[in-house]
């Protein structure tokens, strides 16, 4: 079997990804590799897909536990035996796949860093033939990324064990040149192959929202652009993220809560409800997410200010990972900001250390304030330039007002702060410049002040949208005492004195989801029939439920969509979809096929037309990537490559396996098999129906047929006794081809 024709086989793919067949052709040849690619690029399968190819078993590497059950999951799904061993099996359960392992049933073995030193583990691993070990995450192993896993230390003196050395690979998402030499090294990589893909993230739309009503903004953006999908709504405190739950519940949303304060049970709970639809928005503190595989997040709301770009690079990261548009939202405050200084300060870390993180925050503070492409300015923090000034589809891109001079407001406002001696809060100065009457404001007598009431036709939002800007710009600080307090900086002078120009963009757009468009790199949507891709979620979500599966391990949306522009009624057209392997269609195919069956008889349909095939990325891309110039990866569509299921279980029939026996086998309905069966027969490879149905019970049919007629299958089981079952009636209709 070649990589294209097993990628097909498989995984129902037709080309390789940026970067995929580079490593995978590598790693199949025995040569070590590292992938450095974005989230959404598809690490797992560089690993998944020499697994299969290669002699013996794969270990994966793994640091969390939630994750493994997903992939192996999956890999069932697409019939790639597959297992994991962790903390969460009970001992019978543990003690079977032992077993399995042992007796070489599996391709594919998921475990945690944290075992890697068992010595029962350390003795399974001698009886094994361990072609690969798979690091995945590797910037772990990494003192200096988020995610520092001491475990991952341990990963070179146990692959050093294993004799002989097995190839070893490493992927990450996030890693700076830094990282990505450490893992090298720590991992004693043997001169890997690598892929090295850009981070860009072309379906993320990026966009920073200055809001005084945040509650307002996510109830009207989730009502309008996103009603039904999944999101996430990141809070930086667990009262937060409580407060947001119960008030979007109270409005009638379907969200849930996670964060580290809560019992692990209803975190587990909540987590599984997000995982399985059964809840859309998950709020939570940035204790959620690692070990998401969820492809279908929609939207990534950062209630508050994230931490650092690396922080908001992975968090806003797990929206879209199926490549569809996913927007990225930023709800921008300057409390926020005054808050991570202050827990900065309070982690009374090295002043190095206390610098850096500084520094940190503030590359994201001036993220929030740049009129400037965001996506670029994400791009430059990872030390990747874009050769384009605007990519057009960020929020700053997309926005069409006007930049206004406010340089008479912001001399209003400076003056005003002054005057009220740098003392206190934005609220506070808002007031005064619109000459409130709160009691507060005449006890302290500003309203004595030259400058009380001097902006009072503004709103309180405007102003507030004002005094943040001059916050950006570094005009006006904001310094974090018992509360906030708008303090002048040296800066200013510059503005009152000087008449020194300032600029703002006033009221930054939020986009509409449909008015987002993808930027050349990115997947084009499909156009599909919106009403069946609806029917065929549900039928997802019955099946999933049924199976006790997440829905996108069933089929992921891209897919969904697929048939719902292409409508697939036979058994090639539906393997053709991408996304459809083998063993999917064998699952799902003949349901999925009903359902689309009737949706057509039924509606007046409008088939698309597929556009050509294509790698999926191009070399024409905006962004200078980080990649070997060498790097070409030359996708070769192979059609051809599916042997159709009815063919495999036509072998094993001829093999002289019963029906039941090649169901067991092929995990598939005995139904499943038997349609294959006719279709052969009917296909020019004769099947020997005498065995099947003895004579007898036969003419007992053929008389029930004669009374009730052909109009169903349920009438003439009625007709005839219990010991005839459907599978009977069937053979003996195609037998003697009554229909
Ligand atoms: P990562 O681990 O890099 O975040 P995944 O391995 O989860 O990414 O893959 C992201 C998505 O891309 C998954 O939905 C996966 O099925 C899909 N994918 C992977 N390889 C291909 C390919 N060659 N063609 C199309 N889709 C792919
Ligand atoms: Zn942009």
């Amino acid at each position: 079997m070649t990589l294209t024709k097993n990628l097909s086989r498989y995984f129902g793919y037709d080309t390789f990804k940026a970067g995929q067949e580079k490593i995978i052709t590598a790693a199949v040849n025995g040569l070590d590799v590292l992938g450095i690619m974005p989230t959404g690029g598809g690490k797992s399968l560089c690993y998944q897909l020499p697994a299969i190819q290669m002699t013996g078993i794969t270990l994966v590497i793994s640091p969390l536990i939630s994750l493994m059950k997903d992939q192996v999951d999956a890999l069932e799904e697409m019939g790639i035996p597959a297992t994991f061993l962790n903390s969460s099996l009970d001992d019978a359960s543990y003690e079977k796949r032992l077993e399995g392992i042992r007796n070489n049933h599996y391709k594919l073995l998921y475990i945690a860093p944290e075992r890697l030193c068992a010595p029962t583990f350390i003795d399974l691993v001698r009886q094994l033939d361990i072609s690969m070990v798979a690091v995945d995450e590797a910037h772990c192993i990494s003192q200096w990324g988020h995610d520092f896993r001491p475990h991952y230390r341990e990963i070179p003196g146990f692959i050093a064990n294993i004799s002989p050395r097995p190839v070893v690979a490493a992927y990450t998402a996030t890693a700076t040149i830094k990282v990505i030499d450490e893992i090298k090294e720590l991992l004693a990589l043997q001169n890997p192959v690598e892929s090295i893909i850009g981070f860009d993230r072309p379906n993320l739309l990026y966009q920073v929202i200055k809001t005084g009503d945040k509650l307002g903004y996510v109830r009207n953006t989730i009502t309008r652009e996103f009603p039904d999908q999944s999101g996430i709504i990141y809070c930086a405190t667990r009262k937060t993220v409580e407060s947001v739950t119960d008030k979007l519940k109270g409005l009638g949303f379907s969200a849930g809560a996670y964060h580290g304060g809560m019992s692990p049970e209803s975190r587990e709970k909540n987590q599984q409800d997000f995982i399985n639809d059964r809840i859309n928005i998950m709020v939570a503190t940035n204790a959620f997410g690692m070990g998401i595989n969820k492809p279908d997040v929609r939207f990534i709301i950062h209630y508050n200010m994230p931490q650092n770009m690396e922080a908001y690079y992975q968090e806003a990261g797990r929206g879209g990972r199926d490549g569809e548009v996913s927007h990225c939202t930023i709800l921008y405050s300057p409390a926020d900001i005054v808050k991570q200084k202050q827990l900065i300060q309070l982690n009374q870390t090295s002043p190095e250390r206390e610098k850096l993180l500084f520094e940190n925050l503030q590359y994201l503070v001036d993220y929030c304030h740049t009129n400037n492409c965001l996506r670029k300015s994400i791009l430059q923090y990872f030390g990747e330039t874009a050769d384009y000034e605007r990519c057009g589809n960020c929020g700053n891109c997309l926005d069409q007002s006007e930049m206004v001079d406010i340089t008479e407001d912001a001399q209003k406002i400076l003056s005003c702060i002054y005057r009220m001696k740098s003392r206190f809060g934005l609220n506070m100065v808002i007031s005064v410049l619109r000459g409130s009457k709160n009691k507060k404001v005449l006890e302290l007598r500003f309203d004595e002040l030259s400058t009380y009431g001097i902006m009072k036709d503004q709103t309180a939002e405007s102003l507030r949208e004002i005094i943040m800007t001059l916050v950006a710009k570094g005009y006006i600080m904001v310094t974090a005492d018992e509360y906030p307090v708008l303090k002048l900086t040296p800066d200013s002078g510059k503005v009152l004195k000087g008449g020194e120009p300032v600029f703002h963009k006033k009221h930054l757009l939020n986009i509409p989801a449909g008015k987002s468009k993808t930027t050349g790199k990115s997947k084009p949507p499909v156009d599909c029939d919106e009403a069946l891709f609806l029917e065929l979620k549900a039928l997802r979500k019955t099946i999933a439920q049924e199976k006790g599966l997440p829905p996108y391990v069933i089929f992921h949306d891209a897919t969904l969509k697929e048939m719902a522009a292409y409508f697939p009624r036979t058994e090639a057209d539906f393997l053709a979809i991408n996304g459809v392997g083998q063993a999917r269609y064998d699952h799902y195919g003949e349901v999925f096929i009903q359902e689309i069956t009737r949706f057509a008889e039924n509606n007046p349909i409008e088939i698309r037309t597929r556009p050509e095939l294509e790698t999926s990325y191009t070399e024409s891309s905006p962004i200078k990537k980080r990649i070997d110039p060498n790097d070409e990866e030359k996708a070769t569509p192979d059609k051809d490559s599916k042997i159709p299921s009815c063919d495999i279980t036509y072998d094993l029939f001829l093999q002289g396996q019963t029906i039941a026996e090649i169901a067991a086998q092929r995990e598939l309905t005995e139904n499943t098999v038997l349609g294959h069966l006719f279709r052969c027969d009917q296909d020019e490879k004769p099947v020997d129906w005498s065995g099947f149905v003895d004579q007898e019970k036969e003419i007992r049919i053929i008389n029930a047929i004669g009374t009730v007629g052909l109009e169903g299958l349920k009438p003439i089981k009625e007709a005839l006794p219990a010991d005839c079952s459907y599978e009977d009636i069937k053979i003996v209709i195609h037998k003697n081809g009554l229909r």
